[in-house]
């Protein structure tokens, strides 16, 4: 069994997987998701910290909740959350698509082709350089 404290109400409970925070702050939470969602859905051009004012939610929690990409700023919305590796802003997630397309290739390149090793020594390169036979 693993004892946790919740950090968003302190209390203790018995702690299974994700987030630290217990499963009544995790009700709550989702409740709070509910009203941000109907909240955003009436308002959207609201800014971060109109819904973070009307909804009583930390912008920070906002913020969470965008990157977890389970909230996302409307298409034509002049505020949205900075790019995790550039700073551009996006409109949810981590990273804008400039990025993600950047990573996914860096990702395929480290795939294909790994780092070569040097394993035969060259031949002769003239008098310039030589190989210690060990
Ligand atoms: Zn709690
Ligand atoms: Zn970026």
């Amino acid at each position: 069994m693993d004892v946790r404290t919740c950090k968003s109400c302190k209390r203790i409970f018995n702690y299974l997987s994700g987030p630290i925070i217990c499963p009544s702050c995790v009700e709550k939470l989702e409740e709070k998701f509910k009203e941000v969602k109907d909240y955003i859905r009436a308002n959207p051009h609201a800014s971060l910290q109109d819904v973070s004012e009307a909804n009583e939610v930390s912008v920070k929690q906002l913020k969470t909740w965008v990157r977890e990409e389970r909230l996302k700023f409307s298409d034509d919305s002049q505020v949205g959350i900075e790019c995790m590796n550039c700073g551009a802003m996006i409109k949810f997630g981590k990273y804008c698509d400039a990025c993600k397309g950047k990573m996914i290739n860096t990702l395929n390149h480290a795939v294909e082709q790994p780092q070569p090793v040097k394993v035969e020594p060259k031949k002769s390169d003239g008098n310039r350089m030589r190989f210690l036979d060990s």
